[in-house]
Parts: structure tokens; sequence; C-alpha cells
């Protein structure tokens, strides 16, 4: 018989096998509705579902969603809402629900960020527990530096940069820290050269920048052929004592500058409406979003600009009536409308608390007021409720912890880039090496 002959491999027999082998595989799967289970006797392997958690989303509702019965749910829910407030259940969230093959619930994991996970066990004794964990980080540093070729956006992109990257650092380089100093729009040139030291976090381990590799801008610099100062530095600094860091030059002068918290360097007015998507206008009768704060003040009383600028509309502004508008950098526009006359002209340099008009009750208006908007990257935004950069200088007594922090951050910024960051491994390269 062929199978017996030595020269040929038993095909015939490792057919049968497997045949076996399958047939028990389907009895398995039949008798335990799982996969992978050979054994009753083992822990069956568990199952994971993960989601995301919507506008709307309630615990409850999202454990029911996962096939949770309700005194399960109950549980998980109570066990849960002991290390985590209920409400705080935020859109965009993760979690994962763990269970049995059997179907039997073991673990809910909810993830707040890529670095923090709530979990809820249940252990085969039926006791529930909870316990939060949070992932270890190293902040690591990274250089990033080109020249300009149209824009500095563009040049980031073209070194290989990743989109989302690149938005992050336009926003943190351009936006929040230069744009007091340097008018991205109009003063860009081809040549200028721009270098930013920055750390970025990262679980331990991992090689993937967290946040996607926004970080901590720690030094920059500017060298531009268009700017008003060939030379921007910006030094992100911490004072002793300070609650939060800024940036400052070399001389220590805070690079970001803060507008006025009203426009009007005189005390008399009053806030009669605020910014709101949804108010009754008094005059269309209509309800509309109020984009904008209107302060009650007298007829007359002088208004000022919250911020050194250049005024790029003065005139009349269909129910703005009389308005002025003033770009303050590529970033923000302040707007004054229903003014009773407009003390500036279009293409006029203001500093911040210049006089600029006086309040009145022209346009869409029912009474004395100025209404007031700040537009930021071409949109109204609630005035009241941004936060703005403490623009003031380093103090005597902390400039020589400060310049003791330049020194070491410009020498750092002008050692690199190393070769070893520059893009298309972006992060790889950078976790690999050391912070120094
Ligand atoms: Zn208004």
């Amino acid at each position: 018989m062929d199978h017996l002959n030595p020269q040929r491999p038993p095909w015939k027999w490792i057919g049968i096998g497997l045949l076996c082998i399958s047939v028990l595989l389907i009895l398995s799967l039949r008798n335990r509705g799982g996969f992978f289970s050979f054994s009753h006797t083992e822990e069956p392997l568990v199952v994971i579902s993960t989601g995301t958690v919507h506008a709307g989303d309630e615990l409850s509702t999202i454990l029911i969603g996962k096939g949770l019965k309700r005194q399960m749910v109950t549980n998980v829910e109570s066990a849960f809402s002991k290390m985590y407030n209920l409400r705080l259940l935020k859109p965009g969230h993760t979690f994962e629900v763990i269970t049995s093959t059997d179907g039997i619930f073991k673990q809910f994991l909810y993830h707040t960020d890529p670095i923090n996970t709530y979990a809820v066990s249940l252990s085969t004794e039926g006791i529930f527990s909870q316990n939060k964990n949070q992932q270890k980080t190293v902040w690591m540093k990274k250089f990033v530096s080109g020249e300009v070729t149209e824009s500095m956006y563009k040049s980031l992109l073209k070194q290989g940069y990743d989109r989302n990257f690149v938005d992050n650092l336009i926003v943190d380089v351009a936006d929040n820290i230069f744009a007091w100093r340097i008018d991205f729009f109009t003063e860009q040139r081809p040549g200028d050269k721009y270098s930013v030291m920055m750390e970025q976090e990262f679980i331990v381990g991992s090689s993937t920048p967290l946040w996607n590799g926004r970080g901590k801008v720690l030094a920059a610099s500017y060298i531009g052929k268009g700017t008003k100062r060939k030379e921007n530095f910006a030094i992100r600094y911490q004072a002793p004592l300070a609650d939060r860091a800024d940036y400052y030059d070399l001389e220590g002068q805070a690079v970001r500058k803060a507008f006025l918290r009203a426009p009007f360097t005189q005390v008399n007015f009053r806030i009669s409406s605020g910014y709101s998507s949804h108010r009754f206008h008094p005059i269309l009768r209509v309800y509309r979003p109020h984009h904008g704060t209107d302060y009650a003040a007298s007829i007359g009383t002088p208004v000022s600009s919250v911020g050194k600028g250049v005024v790029i509309f003065a005139g009349v502004k269909g129910g703005y009536g009389k308005c002025v508008e003033i770009r303050h950098n590529s970033k923000y526009v302040s707007r004054y409308g229903h003014l009773s006359r407009i003390g500036v002209r279009q293409g006029a340099s203001v500093s911040q608390g210049g006089s600029i008009g006086n309040v009145g009750n022209s346009g869409l208006s029912t009474g004395p007021h100025l209404h007031f908007e700040m537009i930021v990257d071409g949109v109204s935004r609630n005035f009241l409720a941004m936060e703005f950069p403490a623009a003031s200088a380093v103090s005597k007594a902390n400039m020589t912890d400060f310049n003791a922090v330049r020194d070491r951050l410009i020498a750092e910024l002008n050692a690199g880039p190393l070769a070893s960051d520059k893009p298309s491994s972006t992060a790889r390269s950078s976790a690999a090496r050391a912070t120094h």
C-alpha cells in the first residue's frame, strides 16, 4: 500500500487529520457560540467592542448599545461614577467593552484621551472594581526649520511634514506667537528663514507623538526680508510664581500683546447685549445671531481701538451704520458699529487705546450703543470669552533667570536642526533620540 511506502509522505493521513480538526472546530463553534475555544476548562478569550462617544450619549445608552443587561449597566455605571463624573462624558472620547466569548461582561475601558483610561472590571467572583490608569509620557525635542518659498506653510508641506502637524505648527508659531510682530499676510518673502525648537509628548515606548504632533514651542525665530524687525525671536519663559509661560524676545519684551478689555478708555459704559447665536433682533423682529458685544454708552462717548492696527474700513456698512474695522494682525480684526462720528480714515494706523470715533445710534440700532466685534481668522468670536496673553515684559527681578533660559534655548535653537530631525519619519527619528 502506498502509505506504507517510507519514500512517500503520508498525504492521505494528513488529509484525514485536517478533516478531523475541521470537524472539531465546527463542533466547538456550534457548542460555544464563539471562536477559538477548544476546551471548556480554559478561560474563554475576550471579545472587544469599541466605540466613540457622540453628543447626547449617556453611559447607560452606550452600554445597552453594546448589549449589556440592565442590571449589569447599573453596576458598571455605579462603579464608573465613583471615579468619573458622568456629566463629563464628551463627544470624541472612546471606549471598549470587553466580554468573554460567552458574552459575560469583563471590563469597561473609557479613554478621555490617549493618556488617561478609566476602567471598570468584573472579577470571576462577581466583584466590581474601578481604577484609573495614566500612561507615562516623555517629552522630546524636535527641530523644524526652513526657508520660505511662497509661504512658511507651503515650505513646511514641501518638506514632507504631515498636514495636521503643519496646521498646528502654523497656528502656534504664526497665529499665537508671532502674530503681533509679523504680518504673515503681507510680510512673508521668499528666502525668509524660520526655525522652531519644540517638545512633543510621547507615550513611553511609542514612536508616534501625541496630539497630532502638536507640542510646546520652546523657541522660535523668523528672519524676514519684509518684516518690521529683520530678526524676530520668541523664547518661552515662565517666571517664578507665574501661573503660565509666555513668549518674550531677546530683550525680555512680551512678543504677544493683549487687547484692551473693552473698546473704551473711559469707564462710563455697560454691556447691554453679549455674544449670542440666537437673539431676538429688536428692529428686524426676527431671531438671528448676535456676533458681538453691545456696550450701552451715551452718544458722543469716545471709542478706542482695543489694539494697535490699521484701519481697513471706515464708512457706512449696512446695519452697522457708521462703522470702523481695524486689522490688528493676520489673525484679528475688530469692528465698531453704530457710531455717530468716524474719527479715522481707511489705511490709517491706530495705536492701542487710540480714539477712532464716537458712540452713536446709526444703522439698525434702537438706542445709543456701540456694537463691537472681534473677528478671528474671518469669524466673529465672543470677545468677552477670549483669552489673551498677559503682555508685560519680564520683570527686572526675573531678568537674570530669564537671560539664563534665553541663552540656553537660543544655543539649542541655533545648534538644531540635526539630520535626525528631518521629516518623513518625523516621529520615529525624534523619538529615538533622547532629549538633550
Ligand atoms: Zn450689536
